[in-house]
């Protein structure tokens, strides 16, 4: 085997397949693929917003957290790449840690880019509940003769028993994490990772819909899995913080890279186009990622001598940039995952509010998270209740809610409220003691009436 320090000019780190994966693989195999993925990406962006959440603005976290139930599957040829469980969890840990902004390093962000920094409210766990319903580490374990997986025209060949991988756990159920060598056979190089974004079912061509939901998750070299692993070292020392698993979660929620795919820095491609961008305001348009460029903070791809043009935001976790000097996620960034959590991802998250786990559409003590699809559409819950202050509405969050409006027994309207995502908190201190009735309307016509009585 080829030590990573052997490695001569010419040899190369592909930090993401992102962009051959949607381009390349995926539309020449599956053509419509990327106009699929264009709609859902446009839905919730509008989705997003539509439910800002004010506190962002405000460097504040969001109310409801979701929470991934993750497998991750070590497929290992040689003992080393059957990595140790402890850099399992602490991969995982990196995840949260990381999408809920408490890493340490966030002090590292430039103070120009400090508006716009966000919490995303997402984070992930070893799934503690196997498909079977049994105990599980949620990790799983395959020895393969496969030698490695990185070749770029057989990318699913580990979510596959009968190709050497491992197959999927209920992709609708469980984020799948693969594990495994990505090194790419006679060439020396190696590709870090890559996972496929989402996708709105109704949209996949036809000849695909059976075959994808066993391909979703993320897949990750093994040697960039877990920080501080002992094995990236050489050229992927600039992956050696546990982020690239970051990263391609951000585009297994919906995120492009910061400058869009559009110039290629190895061939000394700068292109500003803003319609080849990622998509958000927040994100200073760039011309190309940062790889070649590392930490420097002096980039900006595609300022064009504007005094007020930001330089290219290398902090950010969706650019190629050394991990080191990556550590924030943008709150337009956050706000487009949440929502793909909600319409792309959909019943997949635990759904915590104020820490207190909501299950069957009812607040619940934490309890074992085995989630799975807990939550069916028209189970809308109000608490307190009976209430003399405050009340919050909360609904299943694959459904959005158009209007709430509180009447009285005598049918009078008393009271209404605009929805801003899937929990409402709706002051009803005014109102007089009694009993009234609560209608919640969704965008798809349903509506829904629950009692409510003020104290
Ligand atoms: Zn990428």
């Amino acid at each position: 085997m080829i030590s990573l320090s052997q490695f001569t000019v010419g040899q190369h780190v592909t930090k993401c397949y992102e962009d051959h994966v949607l381009n390349n693989y995926f539309e020449q195999s599956y053509p419509g693929f990327q106009e699929a993925r264009e709609a859902l990406f446009l839905k919730a962006l509008d989705y997003a917003s539509h439910h800002a959440e004010d506190h962002r603005a405000k460097q504040q976290s969001p109310d409801t957290i979701y929470r991934f139930p993750v497998v991750v599957h070590i497929v290992y040829n040689e003992a080393a790449e059957n990595l140790d469980e402890q850099l399992i969890q602490d991969q995982i840990n990196v995840l949260t840690r990381d999408f809920r902004r408490q890493n340490a390093d966030t002090s590292d962000l430039r103070s120009i880019f400090l508006p716009v920094a966000a919490d995303a409210g997402i984070e992930f766990f070893l799934a503690d509940i196997d498909p079977d319903g049994n105990p599980t580490n949620g990790i799983t374990r395959t020895n393969t003769s496969t030698t490695s997986f990185g070749s770029i025209t057989s990318l699913d060949l580990v979510k596959d028993s009968t190709t050497g991988g491992k197959n999927a756990w209920p992709t609708d159920e469980y984020l799948n994490i693969w594990v495994c060598d990505l090194s790419i056979p006679l060439l020396g190089d190696a590709a870090l990772g890559f996972a496929y974004p989402p996708i709105e079912a109704p949209n996949w061509p036809s000849e695909l819909q059976n075959t994808q939901e066993q391909y979703e998750g993320i897949v990750v070299h093994y040697k960039v899995f877990g920080p501080n692993n002992p094995l990236a070292t050489g050229l992927l020392s600039i992956a050696d913080q546990g982020r690239t698993p970051v990263h391609e979660m951000g585009h297994y929620l919906g995120l492009r890279h910061i400058w869009g795919d559009a110039g290629n820095p190895l061939l000394g491609g700068v292109d500003c186009d803003p319609n080849l961008d990622d998509g958000f305001d927040d994100t200073p348009n760039a011309g190309n990622n940062s790889q070649a460029t590392g930490c420097d903070k002096t980039k900006n791809s595609c300022g064009g001598g504007d005094p007020n043009d930001l330089p290219d935001m290398i902090e950010n976790y969706m650019d190629y940039s050394t991990e080191t000097c990556q550590v924030t996620f943008t709150a337009q960034q956050a706000g487009l995952m949440r929502a793909m959590v909600v319409l792309g991802r959909t019943g997949m998250a635990d759904v915590y509010v104020n820490d207190v786990r909501i299950v069957d559409g009812k607040f619940r003590e934490n309890g074992p998270s085995t989630n799975l699809h807990a939550l069916e559409a028209g189970k809308s819950v109000i608490y307190p209740n009976p209430s003399a202050e405050e009340i919050t509405i909360t609904w299943p969050s694959n459904i959005e809610g158009r209007d709430i409006s509180i009447y009285s027994v005598a049918g009078i309207h008393v009271a209404s409220s605009i929805p801003q995502r899937e929990v409402t908190t709706i002051d009803i201190s005014s109102l007089l003691p009694g009993h009234y009735m609560v209608q919640i309307e969704f965008t798809n016509g349903i509506k829904e009436f629950i009692p409510l009585i003020k104290q």
